[in-house]
């Protein structure tokens, strides 16, 4: 037996073992790992569980800051005191009455990850991934992106010191291509989609050996994005709602809030018998290749040919881990829906002049999707429904909805517009 040293010996971490999602082959967390060797699946973080429900109640909770280093016991760091942050979290969960009467659901919340740094929830996966990276040595990181990650990255990546590169379609949205060289990343675009810019990264990390961060490629990405989960049940007052929506690319969030459901229940922080929720994947109608294999029955999807959306973070042809994502839609006795950009557009406005809230195309597809299961009977009127609105409206400039403003003279004021209020 190997005598520990004191530093080791408090060593917070619980982490036991990567394991794949896909065929259950493990992977020493204490090295860098990528896919599984065995299969190419996606590494999933486990933990010693039965220690941290023995060593930590859920009262360990009481007075620490809000961020989401609160739930460190269940988190992948060595040492969470040194975290790479910039004070992410708790993301505030609140009801929407007006937007709720409209689309008929007596008990509709948001949970909106808008308020994050870098303007989106990729903060959480940033927050996590970075912080590992930079325990684990890394110098340079590489990842493809359809435009959120590279920018959370870059910012967690400048606050580390480790070089981020960051490759992505010359369609993502200006705003957001400026905020990554902003945050001092290097900065490419290529014709195509997030896959033509994942084929270039894959390749230029073989030869540099860089730190592939491409969404599942590295295990502790959805060890940030889970904490959506932690705080959900933890604002809730620990239990679950009827039906969690969630605007879908590349899964990773539906991913983590899975698991951590399963980890809070297996730690005993929920309740065994807490109830468990429905999830809804809302995909946009120009890339929406979960929704289809949902549909015909499959355990994966197909690569969409030719992603088109305004909603840039669902411009995902084919995500990795699409397996585990139908896998738990249809465990959780939930759906998939598609949202035309008509109708993401009009739902954008309807938030925003109804709730004063900027939702970020992605999110409005979420509350469109609600309101289709909501239409078709499959969601009740008094469910509790809680919509993901995953980042702020105000990195979307071109996609933003109302009536343009019009120059006047100073006698020209007139009263009300008709109508500007939005429709549904
Ligand atoms: C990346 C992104 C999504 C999709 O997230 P996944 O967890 O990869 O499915 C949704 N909304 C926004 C704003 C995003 O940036």
């Amino acid at each position: 037996m190997t005598v520990r040293s004191p530093r080791e010996a408090d060593a917070r971490s619980f982490v036991t073992r990567l394991e794949c999602g896909r065929c259950g082959t493990t992977a020493d967390p204490t090295k860098e790992a990528h896919l599984c060797a065995a299969c190419a699946g996606p590494l999933l973080v486990r933990y010693d569980l039965e220690r941290v429900a023995s060593t930590a109640r859920r009262d360990v909770l009481d007075g620490r800051p809000q961020t989401l280093w609160r739930y460190r016991e269940l988190l992948p760091l060595d040492e969470p005191a040194r975290a790479v942050s910039l004070g992410e979290g708790v993301t505030p969960l609140y009801q929407l009455p007006t937007l709720g009467r409209k689309l008929g659901l007596r008990r509709l919340l948001i949970k909106d990850e808008g308020l994050l740094p870098t303007g989106t929830f990729k903060a959480r996966g940033a927050a996590a991934g970075v912080s590992r990276a930079r325990e684990l040595g890394v110098t340079t990181i590489a990842l493809p992106t359809a435009g959120n990650a590279g920018s959370a990255w870059a910012a967690y990546g400048a606050r580390a010191g480790i070089d981020v590169v960051v490759v992505m379609p010359a369609s993502t949205p200006e705003v957001i291509q400026r905020e990554c060289a902003s945050y001092g990343a290097r900065v490419y675009l290529v014709d195509g989609s997030i896959a033509d810019a994942g084929a270039i990264v894959k390749r230029a990390v073989a030869e540099h050996g860089w730190y592939d961060a491409s969404t599942l490629k590295e295990p502790y990405r959805i060890e940030g994005k889970k904490t959506m989960g932690f705080e959900l049940a933890e604002q809730l007052g620990w239990r679950l709602p009827d039906v969690i929506v969630y605007p879908t690319g590349g899964g990773v969030g539906l991913i983590g809030m899975w698991k951590a459901f399963d980890e809070l229940r297996a730690v005993g922080w929920l309740p065994a018998g807490a109830k468990r929720p429905r999830f809804v994947a809302a995909q946009a109608a120009g890339c929406a290749p979960i929704v289809k294999a949902f549909r015909e029955g499959k355990d994966e999807g197909e690569a969409w040919p030719d992603p088109k959306t305004v909603a840039a973070g669902l411009r995902v042809p084919k995500a990795l881990g699409d397996f585990l994502v139908l896998r738990i839609l249809r465990g959780s006795g939930g759906a998939a829906v598609e949202v035309s950009d008509e109708r993401i557009l009009e739902m954008m406005k309807a938030i925003g002049a109804g709730e004063g809230v900027l939702a970020c195309p992605e999110g409005a597809a979420a509350f469109d999707a609600a309101y289709q299961l909501r239409q078709a009977g499959a969601i009740r009127e008094d469910d509790e429904v809680v919509v993901f609105n995953t980042g702020t409206g105000m990195k979307y400039v071109e996609q933003l909805q109302g009536d343009p403003p019009r120059r006047i003279r100073a006698d020209e004021l007139v009263p009300c517009v008709e109508g500007s209020r939005g429709t549904v």
